[in-house]
């Protein structure tokens, strides 16, 4: 089928993910108690959660499982909040709402360990923590503040002083950092499609190849169809995500697409493994421009930053500025960075960074505006809207239901002017403190 997106075949996860189950498009009539539309984590969570709990359900995906950005991410699992404090949650929602969905997120990763051990889904996890450092020693402060937040939701994670900082990641350029014990990184599309697995085992179907066209009301139930067939259900739910195609009209408006890129080396000397994030943590360089990396279960790095001017529309220079930075972070590093896979996909941003539950009927809701830390927040997503379809009351729901509503037109530049003002915050309180840059900053 073809697609608007970032082409799904190019990426390290694809080469080396291992097949998917075997699953069929969707063929005349099926009736469930709840449709999911959307086969990445958000909805295959929530599919195995009601599944397990004894309800009939059937997920409908356009493409194939893992299609949307559950399949093509850099694959950190970090259980904490991007873009915002904990405390800054709180005012935005409101204590009741921010409590509820700090106490699911910040446990989002015992939810993660507790599927891939249940099904044996083979996927790279490792749960060896998080490192944000700090290349500015302005920052240490922000970093002991986040810690008092999130060690009083429960967390484990602690300031890591500028040796500790060297040992645990190899790199001697921080000052310190910020270290999350609970933090894990996986290979995404194997953890989609073992997911995906699972949902089968208990007992649920999907059907990738199965593009949902329309919903409308059949009885006091719904009827969602595909090319092929339709599916009557009680209850629907759309997981749709920044891949949002068709559906449920306007559901694709009530976000703003910002591209984002994965980077893959070829595998390296298992030297370097000694000396380049020796305890396998999953590692943010903490400049507002984002690099983060990671070691892959096969020996490779695997780095990811936003799109900025060149970076991101020249190829070239995009590899060239991934390697740089790399080999400015690690000095260690004398062989040559040839980035063997390079890959885009897609974020559905909101202007409140944090998943937005729309209310589109009664008995059908759609979740996006993940805005991009989505491998916890969707595995843990599916608790709460379980929960929705197996009828908890709105006011005891973990997220809040609100009408849909389309993207506010300015967010159309807003995720591309934050980045550009956050690399200039940096660029120039770095030079005031005669704090290091890296290269190309
Ligand atoms: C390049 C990249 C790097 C990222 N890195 C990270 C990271 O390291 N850590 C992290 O936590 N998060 C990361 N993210 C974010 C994270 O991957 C996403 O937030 C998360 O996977 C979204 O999951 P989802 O289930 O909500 O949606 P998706 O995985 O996007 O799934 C939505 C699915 O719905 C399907 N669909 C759409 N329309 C229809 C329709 N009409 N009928 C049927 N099916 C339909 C799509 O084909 C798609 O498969 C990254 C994202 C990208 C793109």
């Amino acid at each position: 089928m073809t697609s608007r997106f970032s082409p799904f075949d190019r990426s390290l996860w694809y080469a080396t993910a291992p097949a998917a189950p075997a699953m069929e498009p969707l063929r005349g009539e099926a009736r469930a108690d709840v449709c999911i539309v959307g086969a990445g984590y958000t909805g295959l969570t929530t599919a195995l959660e009601l599944a397990r709990s004894g309800a009939s359900v059937v997920v409908l995906e356009r493409e194939e499982v893992g299609f949307g950005g559950s399949g093509r991410n850099a694959g950190h699992c970090t259980p904490t909040f991007t873009h915002y404090s904990l405390d800054e949650l709180r005012r935005m929602l409101g204590e009741k709402w921010a409590e509820r969905l700090i106490a699911r997120q910040t446990r989002a990763n015992d939810k993660a360990a507790a599927y891939i051990r249940d099904y044996g889904i083979e996927c790279d996890w490792v749960q060896q923590g998080y490192v944000m450092g700090a290349l500015r020693r302005g920052q240490m402060a922000a970093l002991h503040a986040k810690t008092e937040s999130y060690n009083a939701v429960g967390a484990r994670t602690r300031v890591l002083d500028r040796h500790e900082t060297e040992a645990i990641t190899g790199s001697p350029r921080f000052f310190g950092g910020w270290h999350h014990e609970e933090a894990g990184h996986l290979q995404p599309l194997a953890y989609a499609r073992g997911l995906a697995g699972a949902v089968l085992r208990e007992g649920a179907s999907v059907h990738p190849g199965s593009p949902v066209l329309g919903c409308e009301r059949a009885g006091s139930g719904w009827k969602v169809t595909t090319p092929d067939g339709h599916v009557v259900a009680d209850r629907v739910i759309f997981t749709t995500g920044a891949y949002t195609v068709g559906g449920w009209p306007k559901l694709d408006q009530s976000f703003r697409i910002q591209r984002v890129f994965v980077a893959a080396t070829r595998q390296l000397d298992p030297e370097l493994r000694a000396k380049l994030l020796p305890r396998n943590t999953t590692m943010h360089d903490g400049r507002g421009d984002i690099y983060v990396y990671k070691w892959d279960g096969t020996g490779r790095i695997v780095a990811s930053m936003f799109p900025m001017g060149r970076r991101g529309q020249d190829e070239g220079y995009t590899r060239e500025v991934l390697a740089d930075r790399l080999k400015w972070l690690h000095p260690d590093i004398r062989e040559d960075i040839v980035w063997e896979y390079l890959w885009f996909g897609e974020l559905d941003m909101q202007y409140r960074t944090v998943p937005r539950l729309y209310g589109l009927a009664p008995g059908v809701v759609a979740l996006t505006g993940l805005s991009g830390r989505g491998v916890p927040t969707g595995t843990m997503l599916g608790g709460i809207l379980s929960d929705w379809a197996k009828g908890t009351p709105e006011a005891d729901l973990d997220l809040k239901i609100e009408p849909l509503h389309r993207a506010p037109a300015w967010m159309a530049v807003a995720p591309a002017l934050k980045l550009r003002q956050m690399r200039h915050y940096e660029n120039l309180t770095a030079r005031l403190a005669g704090d290091p840059l890296p290269p190309h900053a």
